[in-house]
Formats: C-alpha cells, structure tokens, sequence
C-alpha cells in the first residue's frame, strides 16, 4: 500500500499547493487499490457489478449453424452467375425442433429464422426474393451468393474462448451474453461501500426548523445519487458538527464500515472549523489546491484503510470534483476497467471568458443545432452554489488548463453526465 508520501516522491515537481487536473488525476490513480473480496451473484442481480474473473463461455453461439431468414436453406454450391435456380421443396425447419431428412441437390428445405440448418446446406435465400410455385421454388439470377443468411455456429463466441473479462462492468448486453451461454451466476466484486457526511454548523438536515444563517444540506444528497448511479453501497452518516468529538466519531466509524469516506465543506484554505484539524490527526491525508473551477480546495489520502475524498463544501463543486476526481477513483476501487466516456465537440453559442492556468467547467445545455451539428450553450449563473444550474445542464463544458478564451462559435469539449447524474 503506498503512503501519499511515496506518490509524491515519484511526482517530478509535485505541489500540493498547485495542482493541475490532470496532475491530480494521475496522482489519485496512483493511490486507488481495487478492492478484492468476491460474492456469487444471479444474472438478474448482476447488473452494473464488476466481473471478479474471466468467464469462459461453457459452449458456442450458435451453438449450430442456423438460418438468419425465413426462406429456403440449400446447397449454395449450386448457384451459377447470371442463372436463375429451381429447387423442389421437401420440407420444414422450424425453429426449436430438429429437421430429420436429407436434403439432396436440387432440393430445398423451408425454414425458419432461427432453425438449425440441416448438414450440407448452407444458405438461405429469403421468401421474399424466392418465387414459389407449388412445391417449387424458383431463385432469380444474381440473388444471392453461396453462404448467404446462414449464421455459423460459434460466430458469436467459440467454446472455451473468454467471453466477458475480469474487470468488465455488467451492462445489460453482458447480462444477455451470459445468459446466451447458459450461465447462471458469476462471480463478482462485492460492491464499494461509501460512506459521507456533511459538515458545518450552518448546515441543516431535512426536517429541522430553518434559522438566521442556516441552509438545508444537499450535499448528501447528490452524493448519494452518484453514489448509487455509480453501483455504490452508501453508508449516510449525517450532518455533522463542527466539533472536535462529533467529528472523530464520524470519521473513526467512518474508517471502520467503509472502503472510502467523502465529505463535503470544511476544506478551504482559512477554514475555522476542525475538519482539516481532525483529518489530519486521523490519517494520511494531503490538502490540494488545485487549478480548476470551481472546486479549487480538496482533501485526500487515508483515514485507517479507508480513501478519504474531503470535497469542498459550495454543492456544484461538489459535484464537478465528484465526476473529475472521485467517480473515476472509485471506479478504480471498485476493480472495474472501464474508461470514462471521451468528451464530446460542440460548438459555442457564446463566447466565454478563460485564463490559461486553470481547468474550467461551466454547466451547459448540448442540443443539436438548426445545421445538425451539435452546440452547446451555457445555464445562466455559473456560481459554485447554483444547483439549478447543473439541474439544466446535461454536460459540463470543460475548458482545459491551457485553454484561452473562447469566441462565439468556437468548438468546446462537453463531458456529458449521461447517466452518472
Ligand atoms: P465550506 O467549504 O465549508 O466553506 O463551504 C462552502 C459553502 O458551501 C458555504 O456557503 C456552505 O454553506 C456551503 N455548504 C457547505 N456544505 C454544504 C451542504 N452540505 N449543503 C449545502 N451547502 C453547503
Ligand atoms: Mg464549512
């Protein structure tokens, strides 16, 4: 297990004080260890699970070679160019029942989509371009070539063959796979447990009486919609006050039920609160300052064996750093290999102000223009408070570190929330 300690000494130029995004980026993915501990899950229970090991597929698919038309399955050696084809038809293949009979050249068999192609045949032509009169079947010239509409046992996945990867996060096309294989449970990582708390004495919880100063807490709440988008198990421990013992509490029980522990407030420079105080005292734990907005303050390292990720406290800087830096570190912990979705080009519907030396993300709304191509506009107030905003948007425009201002028209990069938010 590495030390924050360690990761800074294989840093070139590492300052905590000056962190770029991507700098920050590399430095969690140094830090992140996948978690180990295993269960056997159903196929049902295993949507958005992380494969512990491989899966072998047990058999083909196709486990046969089948028709992918209804039509007329034949030798296709028979075809010749330019030429129409007349066969005799002396039978139906049904899908689920095996046809017993020969088919001889000269000859076709009626089948049906899905239905085992007896030996020797091998292509189809659909009903629709065959011509049928009584029992014969005339095929036109030129229709079709040897091997069309056949599906070939094992087109999809070969006995013995790795058909999903450790590591693969079970989307609904891999809970299908699986089942096409006749697999009924696999193996997988237990999920991530993720505990967090709110902190600061004017943050109230949903049903205390507001008072002068005091504002609602949202912050749990969004972490807990991301948390759980992302496959987490949550482990809500409140709203916590800023007080020494209160917060030793937390962050102790914390440590002890969860793999990482997120918190939000408390960690800007000048805060008078015990947070940074107690993280400090509790664990291995650096103070960031990193070029970005918003979400310029942040705590990370290790309290016990959890991760602790202490986010700033303003509620879309909560969200920003929680897709930038912690979904992505999480995702790591949780043994999944999958990568963050590439950022989309939209075109700006207003110029935007940007200084190089800092990563920007703004709220944006991307909607297909009146030319097809795809723009992007800005959610009224940007401030780092503003959840409306981030309500409307359905991406963040990311305007990287060495970025200069932005022209009207001129092309962004969009990271879209998809389903994470
Ligand atoms: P802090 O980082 O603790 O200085 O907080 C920055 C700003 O975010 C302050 O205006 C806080 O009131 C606000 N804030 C902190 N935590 C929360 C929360 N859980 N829900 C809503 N607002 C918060
Ligand atoms: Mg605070």
């Amino acid at each position: 297990m590495k030390t924050l300690a360690d990761i800074a000494a294989e840093l070139e130029g590492y300052d905590p004080q000056a962190l770029s995004v991507d700098r920050a980026q590399d430095f969690l993915a140094r830090l992140m260890e996948p978690i180990t501990d295993t269960e056997v899950v159903e196929v049902f229970a295993a949507l958005d699970r992380v494969l512990a090991q491989d899966v072998i597929s047990p058999v083909s698919v196709p486990p046969h070679d089948n028709s992918a038309m209804d039509g007329y399955a034949f030798m296709g050696g028979q075809l010749v160019p330019d030429e129409a084809l007349t066969l005799t038809s002396v039978g139906t293949a049904l899908a689920g029942q095996a046809w017993q009979g020969t088919v001889s050249a000269g000859q076709c068999l009626r089948i049906m989509t899905g239905a085992v192609m007896p030996a020797g045949l091998d292509t189809v032509v659909p009903q629709e371009l065959a011509s049928v009169s009584g029992q014969q079947i005339r095929i036109p010239a030129n229709a079709l070539r040897c091997g069309d509409n056949r599906r070939c046992l094992g087109e999809d996945l070969l006995a013995g063959s790795i058909a999903l990867h450790q590591g693969t996060a079970l989307r609904p096309a891999a809970l299908g796979l699986l089942a096409s294989l006749g697999v009924a449970k696999v193996t997988v990582l237990r999920r991530l447990r993720v505990a967090y708390f709110s902190t600061g004495n004017e943050i109230l919880s949903l049903g205390q009486a507001a008072c002068e100063g005091s504002v609602y807490d949202s912050n749990r709440y969004t972490v807990f919609g991301l948390l759980t988008r992302l496959g987490c198990e949550v482990i809500d421990l409140g709203v916590v006050r800023d007080e020494p013992e209160l917060l030793e509490a937390a962050f102790t029980q914390a440590a002890a039920r969860a793999d990482a522990i997120i918190t939000s407030g408390g960690v800007s420079v000048g805060e008078a609160d015990y947070t940074k105080l107690m993280m400090k005292k509790l664990g291995d734990v650096a103070f960031w300052k990193i070029g970005m907005r918003p979400g310029r303050p942040m705590a990370v390292g290790r309290i016990g064996k959890a991760m602790l990720f202490g986010l700033p406290g303003n509620p879309v800087a909560v969200m920003v750093t929680f897709l930038v830096f912690v979904r992505g570190a999480l995702t790591q912990m949780m043994g999944s290999t999958a990568k963050a979705a590439p950022l989309l080009r939209a075109r700006s519907t207003q110029a935007m102000v940007k200084k190089p030396g800092r990563t920007e993300y703004q709220r944006g709304v991307v909607s297909t223009g009146a030319d097809g191509r795809l723009q992007v506009q800005i959610t009224g107030n940007q401030g780092s408070g503003v959840l409306s905003s981030m309500v409307q948007a359905n991406g963040l425009i990311v305007l990287h570190h060495d970025q200069g201002p932005v022209a009207l028209g001129g092309e962004v990069d969009v990271m879209m929330f998809d389903g994470a938010i």
